[in-house]
């Protein structure tokens, strides 16, 4: 919980490594990893590798970095690469494919998220010398603008399909793989499987306090290892960061069936109050996204009013404010959080 008494839902990004977390980093065997010497660096690698039935994986700073190396070593300059336009490379990752990767990126409208293999087939370039090369197909599962949403493996396996016969490779952003996981009950190793490379977040819902890997084959990994190091991203005796993903690996993935909990409990109340329109089908698994154009009310007042009742939610965009569950909040918070809104709001409009 946050300092103050303030129940923070802004993002499940925002969770403090808890004590026996941080005794874990503290014992942390730990080597030079640059040197490839880090064993704790080494073992969290091989177990995501495992996890993901991946040959190899890199641990990585943070979930922008992933993404950027699976784009970077996928790609070639002057290249397109498709992504749904509520994603997160295409949204919040400073345009780094265009800086990094110096590619164009091709946004097409999923539903909650979702792309079909048809809507990806009609964009996918022509050989015609004056279109750039479609060579990267990026999916996001769950689907953080979308709110959380899981995608369907049958569509997964329907875009791979169609993907391989044309020669272009798939990554996943799976920061939030493991709320798919424990919601859909499909292991992240049967997500995986249809993509090149995956991308995980140790530091959303897991609560670790950075870091994140990217997997694929061992020559894609090789390839982003050099590129990590151009990007800064070289690190040295960072098993205390491994051995804090490692901890989250073996301690809280079960647990997020909580959040998924709280994610339904809180959208049922916050639902119910006039102008707070939420998809329900929507709310998956520990994301609520809430449309409040009908309030009447800009989203900065919402926000702020809520604030000086000690309930932190974010912005979306400039009609829909979003509230994240994670294991810092228990479940009266989150039952507070909701009441606060529903006696904050329930006489306007
Ligand atoms: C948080 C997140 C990332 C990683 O972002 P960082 O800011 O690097 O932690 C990547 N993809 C999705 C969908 C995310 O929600």
């Amino acid at each position: 919980m946050s300092d103050n008494e303030f129940i923070d839902l802004r993002s499940d990004t925002v969770t403090k490594p808890s004590p026996a977390m941080r005794e874990a980093m503290a014992s942390a065997e730990v080597g030079d990893d640059v040197f490839g010497e880090d064993p704790t660096v080494n073992q969290l690698q091989e177990r995501v590798a495992e996890l993901l039935g991946k040959e190899a994986a890199l641990f990585v700073p943070s979930g922008v970095m992933a993404n950027q190396l699976a784009v970077k070593t996928q790609t070639q300059p002057g290249d397109e690469i498709i992504v749904e336009e509520g994603s997160h490379i295409f949204n919040y990752e400073t345009a780094a494919p265009a800086m990094i990767s110096n590619v164009q990126i091709r946004t097409l409208q999923g539903q909650r998220g979702v792309l079909t293999a048809e809507q990806i087939g009609s964009a996918v370039r022509s050989k015609d010398y004056h279109q750039p090369r479609t060579s990267l197909v990026c999916l996001e599962n769950t689907h953080n603008r979308a709110g959380g949403t899981i995608y369907p493996l049958e569509e997964i396996q329907r875009i791979r399909d169609f993907s391989k016969s044309r020669g272009i490779n798939m990554h996943l952003d799976g920061a939030r793989i493991w709320n798919a996981w424990i919601a859909s009950g499909t292991h992240p190793k049967d997500i995986a499987r249809y993509f090149d490379t995956v991308s995980v977040c140790f530091s959303k819902g897991l609560g670790a306090p950075v870091g994140s890997a990217v997997a694929g084959t061992k020559e894609t990994v090789e390839k982003a290892r050099k590129f990590r190091k151009v990007l800064g991203g070289g690190m040295r005796q960072v098993g205390v960061l491994a051995a804090a993903a490692l901890y989250a690996l073996d301690n809280n993935i079960q647990r997020l069936a909580e959040d998924h909990d709280k994610a339904q409990l809180f959208a049922q109340k916050v639902g119910s109050v006039r102008g707070f329109t939420i998809d329900l089908p929507s709310v998956q698994t520990n994301i609520v996204i809430i449309d409040i154009a009908n309030t009447g009310r800009t989203t900065t007042d919402i926000l702020s009013l809520l604030r000086s009742k000690k309930v932190l939610l974010t912005e979306m965009t400039s009609s829909k404010i979003r509230a994240v569950m994670h294991l810092d909040v228990t479940k009266e918070q989150v039952t507070t959080a909701a009441q606060t809104i529903v006696t904050s709001f329930s006489h306007v409009a």
